[in-house]
């Protein structure tokens, strides 16, 4: 394990819509004013987290096994 200081603004989750194909990449701070991501008229579903530096991409999958 390593840990990685990032900043908010690289970090993205990514939420998806049950109704409709959309998706939009989210910063942590939408939380605080926003709440849960909604699309057609209910709360969207998280789908992963990904942190996007200058440097390299680090995704986070939710599968733990390796
Ligand atoms: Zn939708």
């Amino acid at each position: 394990m390593s840990r990685l200081n990032v900043k908010d603004s690289e970090v993205f989750t990514v939420w998806t819509c049950k109704e409709c194909p959309e998706a939009i990449f989210v910063h942590p701070d939408f939380f605080q004013d926003n709440g849960t991501p909604v699309c057609c008229d209910q709360d969207m579903i998280y789908d992963r987290t990904f942190v996007e530096t200058e440097t390299t991409a680090i995704f986070f999958k939710d599968d733990t096994n390796e």
